[in-house]
């Protein structure tokens, strides 16, 4: 039987355009995808956009538009990336969409009547979170992630007896029937969960959310929490929610995804940023095991992006697009940069100096020139490679990204591009003719094919004109990566 993969990024608040720590997530995942398709997985790979939240509410209020306008505005930018960066995700999930606003309501009614209550509640809210804090998690009215903007709200929520899953959930992420990806953002939410963990709020006024959200079933003072709704979108994703002969029958009849990839496939894997593992680690398993539903396997995490050692900010102006990068210095080297700069399991930094020396000197020079020069050879000799070879994943490429090891997979491609270019140097083929260069230059074009196959995951589009060009009568052509 075929093996399934279930694999899905985060939704981001569509409040503003993405910035390259965006793009990291979606080009890492998308690599994965690519990586698991080649190993014969069948592969189902969803996005999307969190809609429901104040934050969305609050800046279509600063732009003064509507706030439907506003998230479809933003929506659409984000979905952009997919051909911008050649992102191969299967659905781009939009929970201000009515699929997702019924599928939220199901998981709502799903979970166990005794694990959702009403109470008064008076907290401390951050809209720049979408969290509640408390007096001592803020420093001068500042939150941990230095917003500003902090509200103190009184009113009646509906709460979820988080509380009652601290022993499940210890031991469920301890024993890694639950994997946390890498160890350390494992040890950070065991270190968070044996603190204590507190029932929270999973509602809100109409009033305060200005009747923007999911509305609670059977309740229409309140919307859901925006994480509440948001979680689910995992499932909805797949069509969880949808029934045939309900509205939305005509497009999509049924739960037929949700079973095929998330019932009946175990390999369910979450990628996210380190900002977001709380809810994800803590909030959405304990909702899932209330509900009644199977959990996600594994949860990688990557890190964040500073630009030139600061942290991305709209007030310090630093914010990278990804378009104008993608324009200035094509996809492919975008999508390198990114895998192979950033460390996989930590953060790491964009730098305009940075990118250029890489282009230069491992796209431009490494792999640029080795192809060029082969191919030159091979095409003075009339050589010819068989067209078609089942070509296989080198082991420690694979190793590293079962491992989510991007930037070591392509650190190891690129120490062996090296030992190849020395070979060269050492055998100096254009010294050589007729039967010798031949048998000199076979070998090193097909080491250029295994190492052109191993890249495809990275550089999708690198990798096949290599392929293209080592087939048959090897052709010599314009370079790879002109040097910038
Ligand atoms: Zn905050």
């Amino acid at each position: 039987m075929t093996k399934r993969l279930y694999i899905t990024n985060a939704i981001p608040y569509v409040n503003a355009a993405p910035h390259v720590g965006h793009a990291l997530e979606y080009v890492q995942t998308d690599c994965l995808v690519r990586f698991y398709k080649l190993l014969g997985y069948d592969v189902f790979y969803a996005a999307g956009a969190d809609e429901n939240s104040l934050k969305n509410v609050q800046a279509a209020e600063a732009e003064n538009v509507p706030i439907q306008k506003l998230v479809d505005k933003y929506a659409k930018e984000f979905e952009n990336l997919k051909d911008t960066l050649n992102i191969s995700w299967d659905v781009f999930n939009r929970t201000s969409k009515r699929h997702h606003i019924a599928g939220a309501q199901k998981l709502w009614a799903l979970c166990k009547k005794e694990d959702i209550y009403k109470k008064k509640y008076r907290g401390l809210y951050c809209v720049g979170c979408e969290v509640f804090y408390t007096a001592h998690e803020l420093k001068d009215g500042v939150c941990p992630d230095g917003h500003t903007n902090i509200e103190e709200v009184e009113e009646e929520n509906y709460f979820f007896a988080l509380s009652k899953y601290q022993k499940y959930l210890e031991t469920l992420i301890d024993t890694d029937k639950l994997q946390i990806t890498p160890q350390t953002r494992k040890n950070e939410v065991l270190s968070f969960i044996s603190q204590g963990l507190e029932d929270f709020s999973i509602s809100r006024s109409v009033e305060r959310a200005r009747g923007w959200g999911v509305p609670i079933p059977s309740d229409n003072s309140q919307v859901m929490y925006v994480w509440f709704d948001a979680l689910t979108t995992y499932l909805t994703a797949l069509g969880f929610g949808r029934r045939p002969g309900g509205p939305l029958a005509r497009r999509v009849a049924d739960e037929k995804l949700y079973k095929k990839y998330w019932i009946d496939n175990p390999n369910r894997l979450h990628i996210i940023g380190k900002g977001i593992i709380r809810f994800h680690a803590v909030y959405w398993p304990a909702m899932l095991k209330s509900a009644g539903i199977p959990l996600p396997k594994t949860e990688f995490i990557h890190g964040y992006i500073t630009v030139e050692g600061q942290k991305i900010s709209k007030t310090l102006g630093n914010v990278i697009d990804p378009f104008d990068l993608v324009k200035k210095f094509g996809q492919e080297a975008v999508r390198y940069y990114l895998l192979r700069e950033i460390p996989a399991w930590g953060d790491g930094d964009f730098s305009i100096q940075r990118f250029k020396e890489l282009y230069n000197g491992e796209l431009a020079n490494g792999l640029g020139n080795l192809v060029a020069r082969v191919a030159r050879l091979c095409a003075d000799t009339k050589l010819n490679l068989p067209p078609k070879k089942n070509f296989q994943f080198k082991a420690n490429v694979a190793n590293e990204l079962k491992n989510f090891r991007f930037d070591r997979a392509l650190i190891s491609l690129w120490g062996e591009i090296s030992q190849l270019d020395k070979k060269i140097n050492e055998q100096k083929p254009w010294e050589l003719q007729g039967l010798t260069l031949k048998k000199t230059i076979t070998p090193i074009a097909q080491e250029i094919r295994e190492i052109a196959f191993n890249l495809s995951p990275f550089l999708p589009k690198t990798s096949q004109k290599i392929l293209d060009q080592f087939t048959g009568k090897v052709s010599a052509q314009n370079p790879l990566f002109p040097r910038i």
